[in-house]
């Protein structure tokens, strides 16, 4: 049996737009009834965390988000060990088994969303950004019922980005409908998502060419296999330069970055038939500003994706799994959530950073 704290460290923010603060004294929650207790080991940080505790979220009308749970402990990225299951849990969810900790926490299973495979969508659903303590914090109480329990044989160090990073980009590669051949562009292809992005539609057999800025994301890159890179920084005309290397355009475009202005001309970038894929969600309301003639006379789709399903997530961490898609992770310590905040502001992080959260595993 192992030793249970009562209390644990967790990285608070009492406030949306006040910073984290550190708290000791936090309490480990009790598993409830058809609840497990996970020990988290590892969480990445994604854009969402820093755009929910900053309190500038965009919800689907672009207004900030305002129901989140204070304090709130954000992390959605989570890979925990079960250590100890509350009463009624079935008996084939075993202790020491690895554990996901995503955006979505609980969902109702009746709804039309959850019929369909689409739960990420379910009207009562609530998650781990907004409504429940997250990965940022030593122990976690998860519902038994709808857990991304994982393999014994995953790095448990690279897969927490790919619960909601590679989630979303390997779902958005299948919005696209990419086949073997087909040339995707990523904007944002150094980052967290679009590292991501890349190497799942490389998985597809697509032609990917990166979006991003300065030499050494350039460099990144084309280690993991992009076939051009574009510097947004000394590009002058991006629309213009992705016509010319993709000949006409690209059959598909994932737009990975968080900032508005990524998005705006994304459209133009298509050739006939092409799919605009929006991932990242910038904190403003930023738009699209695409002329409609184009979209209607190009036959031009525009596609959206939240997360995915559990099915999608275990199908995305299946091919990390197997080394097909290799997330460039780097490791800190829990308490530099704050300064890595700050980097992720500044946009100069390459792919995804990771805490260890758990001092002893
Ligand atoms: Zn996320
Ligand atoms: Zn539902």
């Amino acid at each position: 049996m192992v030793n249970i704290p009562k209390t644990q460290t967790a990285a608070t923010v009492p406030k949306l737009g006040g910073g984290v603060v550190f708290v000791h004294d936090y309490p480990v929650p009790q598993p409830g009834h058809n609840e497990v207790l996970a020990k988290v080991l590892y969480s990445g940080v994604c854009q969402s965390d820093l755009h929910t505790q900053a309190g500038i979220a965009a919800s689907a009308n672009g207004t900030p988000i305002r129901n989140v749970k204070l304090p709130h402990v954000g992390g959605h990225e989570g890979i925990g060990r079960i250590i100890a299951l509350g009463p009624g849990v079935d008996e084939d969810i075993k202790v020491g088994t690895y554990v996901g900790i995503r955006f979505a926490s609980r969902i109702c299973r009746r709804c039309n969303f959850c019929l369909a495979g689409k739960e990420q969508h379910c009207i009562k659903s609530t998650n781990h950004l907004h409504h429940e303590d997250g990965s940022f914090q030593e122990y976690i109480a998860l519902d038994a019922g709808y857990l991304t329990l994982l393999p014994d044989d995953i790095d448990p160090v690279v897969t927490g980005p790919v619960l909601c990073a590679g989630l979303t980009t390997y779902k958005a590669v299948k919005n696209c409908n990419v086949k073997a051949g087909d040339s995707v562009v990523v904007v944002g292809a150094g980052g967290g998502l679009g590292h991501l992005a890349v190497q799942y539609a490389l998985a597809q057999g697509a032609i990917v060419y990166g979006v991003d800025g300065g030499v050494e994301k350039g460099e990144f890159l084309k280690s993991i296999g992009v076939t051009g890179y574009v510097d947004f920084t000394t590009t002058p005309n991006l629309t213009e330069k992705i016509h010319e290397i993709t000949h006409g355009g690209a059959d598909a475009v994932i737009v990975t970055a968080a900032n508005p202005k990524a998005f705006a001309q994304a459209a133009e970038m298509l050739a006939v038939g092409g799919t605009l894929s929006c991932v990242g969600i910038p904190a403003e309301r930023g738009f699209l500003e695409t002329p409609i003639s184009t979209i209607v006379i190009k036959g031009l789709h525009i596609t959206g994706n939240l997360v995915g399903s559990l099915k999608e997530c275990l199908e995305a961490v299946d091919l990390v799994r197997r080394g097909i898609v290799k997330p460039k992770v780097t490791v800190r310590p829990f308490e530099d959530l704050p300064k890595i905040y700050e980097e992720l502001e500044r946009g100069d992080v390459l792919g995804r950073i990771v805490l260890k959260i758990a001092k002893d595993e």
